[in-house]
């Protein structure tokens, strides 16, 4: 049996029409050949009824008590009804088709409430199903965990069942329908000109996802590349075929191998809503084992983090950015904060070993009258903070700057 994963996100099925098109889009997989296995999100984005943050708003607003095991519960039936309401699409089509929670689906997590981590997939009883003729069509971003409590997998965790399902069922492929064409070399909600990036091997996107590129979920990237599972990232209108992600030799011999180490960068991604912090340790070097134990003792984790002798400097989640000012006061650091900040990340296997990317980065927002704050890299990235009201300027001056709309 050839089994293929085809994971519908929330904007994909928000409507009629789009609940349509996703249920011919199984049913061409079905007349190629494959047993399809269909993981949906919460029907559209915040405001429709039974999206994932009209849910979250409807608690923030009547019970912000409510505990995360209740809540989790309460976030799990954005996708149950998803579910249930795709199983009438399909059967619409011709197709026989059978709705499954993600406990129902064989998806075991440990107690993580809210960013539960799954530890094991039981998928006998899809595969009984698409045995008997189903058409599986899995609530997504939820599990269970071993005594039966419902818990929800992180903002975008649909992508997570999607990807360990196919692990789980060794599927040809998992298929991510999204509202873009596919991975590209920037978001082209910022960037109209942003071009799709064809071919990916498991190294490149894990690396455009990593640095914020939410298009596909961070750990259902990682759990593809650890076991090699084949995604294409592709919109329901595709007329071209999206984005394939898999081995170089497979990419290669598709003709997909489209980026040159030629070629210093070939993504911009980012993450907003963070604070940078400045703390000086006042001519008390031996303070910054103390600051770091602090943050650590109290659970804060910290990204882009230079250190001096005299001072440091590194960025958190701007949701938590009270709290590190008041451990910061209570163990008597002076610091600076600045807050809200974006992170904006350039991403390519080429610039290692390259001098003058990081001059081309410093002259591009030099030219565009944008303030560096800090800055990191790796040997694929180079990383700047910036204020959040210059992140969407920045990223379409570097996108310019490396010429990323000639890409393809
Ligand atoms: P879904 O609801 O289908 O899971 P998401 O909103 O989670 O969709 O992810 C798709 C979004 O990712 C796009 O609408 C786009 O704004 C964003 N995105 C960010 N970076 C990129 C990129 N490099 N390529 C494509 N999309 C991107
Ligand atoms: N509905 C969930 C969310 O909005 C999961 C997902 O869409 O992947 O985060
Ligand atoms: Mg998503």
């Amino acid at each position: 049996m050839r089994i293929v994963v085809q994971k519908f996100g929330g904007t994909s099925v928000h409507t009629r029409e789009l609940r349509e098109k996703a249920a011919m889009k199984v049913k061409e997989a079905h007349e190629e050949g494959f047993a399809p296995v269909v993981v949906v999100s919460a029907m559209g984005r915040k405001g429709a009824p039974y999206a994932t943050d009209t849910l979250i708003a409807l608690a923030q607003e009547e019970f912000p008590e409510i505990d995360a095991r209740n809540l989790d519960l309460l976030l799990s039936c954005g996708e149950i009804i998803s579910s249930v309401i795709m199983v009438q699409a399909l059967r619409r089509v011709g197709l026989r088709a059978v709705a499954l929670t993600g406990g129902q689906a064989g998806i075991i997590t440990n107690r993580s409430f809210g960013d539960a981590t799954v530890i094991r997939v039981e998928p006998e009883r899809i595969t009984k199903y698409l045995k008997d003729g189903y058409v599986a069509v899995v609530a997504g971003f939820q599990g269970v965990t071993e005594d039966g409590e419902i818990t929800t997998l992180g903002r975008g965790g649909s992508d997570t069942t999607a990807v360990v399902l196919g692990v789980a069922l060794q599927a040809d492929y998992v298929d991510i329908f999204t509202d873009v064409e596919g991975v590209m070399t920037a978001d082209p909600r910022i960037v109209p000109e942003a071009q799709i990036l064809k071919g990916l091997t498991y190294t490149e996107a894990a690396e455009i996802v990593q640095q914020g590129a939410k298009v596909i979920h961070h750990k259902a990237m990682d759990v593809a590349r650890e076991y090699r599972i084949p995604i294409r990232v592709r919109s329901l209108s595709d007329e071209g075929k999206g984005t394939l992600i898999c081995d170089i030799q497979t990419l290669v011999r598709e003709g997909l191998r489209v980026l040159s180490h030629e070629r210093p960068v070939y993504s911009i991604a980012y993450r907003r809503g963070l604070a940078q912090f400045r703390v000086g340790f006042g001519g008390h070097p031996e303070l910054k084992l103390r600051l770091f134990q602090a943050l650590a003792e109290h659970g804060v984790s910290i990204d882009l983090i230079n250190l001096f002798p005299e001072s440091t400097a590194f960025v958190v989640d701007e949701r938590v950015k009270e709290k590190v000012q008041t451990i910061l006061s209570r163990e008597g650091f002076l610091f600076e904060m600045t807050s809200p900040c974006a992170k904006v990340s350039l991403v390519g296997s080429g610039m290692a070993d390259r001098p003058g990317v990081m001059s081309q980065v410093v002259e591009a927002l030099r030219d565009a009258g944008i303030e560096i704050l800090q800055t990191s890299d790796s040997h694929v990235t180079i990383s700047c903070l910036v204020a959040e009201k210059d992140m969407e300027q920045a990223i379409r001056a570097l996108h310019r700057k490396f010429q990323l709309d000639e890409l393809c």
